[in-house]
């Protein structure tokens, strides 16, 4: 039933690789995390039966349900927004967590992942451009959550996450990402460590996310289909 999903698995990687060459880069900096949400487990089953092993969802509930029905050498990451109530559930499962957008939510993150004895991987969600989106921090306010999660004994910060606008021209998707970059960047700097992920990028917008330096893509209409 889901034969599909390898072809289109196996196109996208393609287009992915010719892509990230085009832009002069290795291909293999850049990781596809398979975004299953609202596909049933079988449709992520097909796309593991293909090789894939990292898959994202956004809903805590979806993530458990399928977690228990497929195998465990899957990689999850959540990357929809986390309510306080469904953390632990999110640190038993998540590799990783892109969608961290609070102080409070660091600091339940780090208490429930000492508790179970993890180190949890996490980015910090950026709202780059201001716009839309309920979710996210302020370019300001990275920085202070930054300090927090570098002291947070349970946490590990991986780098940042961004969404750009829906029905943005490719010009200013394209400055949402080099600003999320650049942000990343003047953390690094100032805080004197290293944060090698940047989560940009979806179905419409991977060439522009790719072209300004994503390492993880988010890909969940070009691999699975229409939701
Ligand atoms: C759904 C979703 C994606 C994938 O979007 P597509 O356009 O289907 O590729 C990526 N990131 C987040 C946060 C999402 O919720």
């Amino acid at each position: 039933m889901y034969f599909y999903i390898k072809n289109n698995l196996n196109n996208f990687k393609e287009l992915l690789c010719g892509y990230a060459q085009s832009v002069h880069r290795d291909p293999a900096t850049i990781k596809l995390l398979a975004v299953s949400k609202t596909f049933p487990a079988d449709a992520v089953k097909a796309a593991y039966e293909s090789g894939q092993r990292m898959f994202g969802e956004n809903k805590v509930q979806e993530l458990e349900a399928k977690h228990k029905l497929l195998p465990s050498d899957i990689e999850w990451h959540l990357i929809g927004h986390l309510q306080a109530n469904k953390v632990a559930a999110a640190v038993e499962i998540a590799s990783y967590i892109h969608s961290v957008d609070s102080e409070k939510l660091l600091n339940r993150i780090n208490r429930i992942a000492g508790e179970i004895g993890k180190k949890q991987k996490i980015l910090l969600e950026v709202n780059i451009s201001g716009e839309e989106s309920k979710f996210g921090l302020t370019a300001f306010d990275v920085e202070s959550c930054t300090e927090i999660a570098l002291k947070s004994e349970h946490i590990e910060l991986k780098g940042l996450m961004t969404m750009a606008p829906f029905e943005m021209e490719s010009k200013s998707i394209r400055k949402v990402f080099s600003d999320l970059r650049c942000l990343r960047d003047s953390l690094e700097l100032k805080f004197n460590v290293s944060l090698p992920e940047l989560s940009m990028g979806m179905s419409s917008d991977f060439k522009e996310a790719i072209a300004e330096g994503s390492t993880i893509v988010r890909i969940g209409t070009s691999i699975f289909g229409k939701r």
